[in-house]
């Protein structure tokens, strides 16, 4: 295995370069960025070699966000890289909807490259209150996030790529690694079902783990202004579903329930068509009956069990995973493209600091599997609460809601009484504002632009964002 940083002599650096169109001038200094390349300086002043002159080759295995980000972190630190990330999809084919995302990643994305992390923001709908339904009652809870449409999030990041040399081949689908002979590094980044990673045997110490309840990722025309979870009773048991904004014109709904109902429902002899009409007879009160969009990447959505995968290293030889590839989080916590973005900003740094490729990805393996152990748990734990539902569903829907908001973990007494107050409407609009207020002042702390003090909704942020050119859903 040839050593990936070896040389003095880097091409290029990512700050004070000119910026290409996505990433536009930007008034605030990238500290992450700037502390990174004086710990680089440090290093070679002391004789050790960072960076590189040469060409050296990665290739990227799919073209999901872990991949592109990853791709885009990289060629930012070191714009000498040779890069090309191949995608089995054409371009705007995505499977799923939108996903959620809190203001942290925005603060990383931010710190890393502030012109696509802009486009990001305005491309996302942002979603104020949690509501929790069932039947016809509801009660509230008072959070916050974000949510991007997963085609979107890759047009933009594809763009990007590509903005700063990356060659992004699509419609390639790769079978094995043999024609990569050449490259430096290959990264696997081609999802839960890795292909690279079940080239390799056994060497990953790979652990499947396969959820109980069956679930199904949906779109719907109605736009949800709250995070919204709708709980319904059917003869055959309770079914419920996620609801949130990932455009203007469009929400995520995953459906799911436990096994029994959904063979009880008939779910599992429907076809996709006759499954989703079902849903929304179900679902109809919650809807406000409007449809529901079952298909995505042009086929028709699928019932799955979520399957969490783990692995006891990330790297071997010159083969490293990152994102779902490496390790899934079930989808009730809303991070898995996070922690590929996050793997992928890791990945980079640790290529750009360690001067040998076996360091280097081991201090991305080290660093990232320590981080994602508590995701991982916190994530079990959410899976076998939506597992376990019909003892909660006993409770007073206030105390349920509350239970559901706390499954990964006690809180303070006073977050109880929080979480009461918040069910009286000028309080929840009190506690709106301080949200709000928190809001602006992390994406000022960022140096957020598109919404400056963030004094705009998400309908009108999203609607803005969608004049701009954006891969289809397919
Ligand atoms: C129902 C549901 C809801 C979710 N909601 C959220 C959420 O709200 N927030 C959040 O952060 N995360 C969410 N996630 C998780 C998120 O979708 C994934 O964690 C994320 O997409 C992982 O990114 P990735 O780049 O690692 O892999 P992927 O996005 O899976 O990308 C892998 C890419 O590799 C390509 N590929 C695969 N095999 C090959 C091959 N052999 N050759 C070439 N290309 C190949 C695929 O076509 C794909 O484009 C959710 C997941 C589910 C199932």
């Amino acid at each position: 295995m040839r050593p990936l940083l070896q040389g003095s002599d880097r091409q290029g650096t990512p700050a004070g370069t000119p910026r290409p169109p996505l990433g536009g001038p930007h008034p605030t200094p990238n500290p992450t960025l700037t502390a990174r390349r004086g710990a680089a300086a440090a290093m070679r002043s002391s004789g050790r070699a960072v960076g590189t002159g040469h060409a050296r080759k990665i290739v990227c295995v799919g073209g999901g966000p872990g991949a592109l980000y990853f791709a885009i972190a990289a060629k930012r630190r070191d714009a000498g890289l040779d890069i090309t990330v191949i995608e089995r999809d054409p371009p705007g084919a995505t499977y799923g909807w939108g996903v959620g995302y809190g203001d942290d990643l925005l603060d990383h994305l931010y710190r890393n490259d502030p012109g696509s992390a802009e486009a990001v923001r305005a491309a996302s709908a942002l979603w104020q209150d949690q509501e929790v339904r069932r039947g016809e009652e509801t009660v509230y809870l008072g959070r916050y996030g974000y949510s991007i449409a997963r085609a979107s999030l890759l047009d933009i990041l594809t763009r990007r790529a590509a903005e700063l040399g990356v060659d992004v081949q699509h419609r390639r689908k790769v079978d094995d690694l043999a024609e990569f002979a050449e490259a430096d590094l290959i990264v696997a980044c081609d999802g839960a079902s890795s292909r690279v990673r079940q080239l390799h045997g056994d060497h990953f110490g790979t652990r499947l783990e396969v959820g109980r309840n069956p679930y199904i990722w949906l779109g719907t025309d109605k736009v949800f202004p709250r995070f919204t979870f709708a709980f319904e009773p059917t003869p055959a048991g309770w079914i419920w579903f996620y609801a949130y904004p990932s455009s203007a014109e469009i929400s995520t709904c995953v459906v799911e329930c436990a096994p029994e109902t959904w063979r009880g429902l008939g779910l599992d002899t429907l076809d996709t068509a006759d499954g989703v009409r079902l849903l929304e007879q179900v679902f109809v009160s919650a809807l406000d009956g409007h449809t529901l969009l079952g298909r995505s990447r042009g086929e028709p959505a699928r019932w799955q069990h979520f399957t969490e995968v783990r692995n006891a290293t990330w790297c071997h030889d010159n083969v490293v995973l990152l994102g779902d590839a490496a390790h899934t989080t079930h989808y009730t916590l809303g991070s898995g493209t996070r922690l590929a973005l996050l793997d992928a900003i890791e990945l980079a740094h640790s290529l750009y600091t360690e001067a040998e490729l076996p360091a280097a990805l081991q201090a991305y393996d080290r660093r990232r599997r320590a981080a994602l152990h508590p995701v991982q748990a916190a994530a079990r734990t959410s899976m076998a609460w939506f597992e376990h539902l019909d003892h909660y569903l006993e409770q007073e829907l206030v105390d349920f809601a509350y239970a559901m908001s706390v499954r990964q973990g006690a809180q303070a007494p006073w977050h109880y009484q929080l979480h009461r107050a918040t069910q009286v409407p000028v309080l929840r609009r009190v506690r709106r504002e301080a949200n709000t207020g928190l809001r602006r002042y992390l994406a000022l702390r960022r140096g957020e632009r598109v919404l400056g003090a963030g004094s705009t909704t998400g309908r009108a942020a999203t609607t803005a964002a969608l004049a701009a050119p954006a891969g289809h859903q397919r």
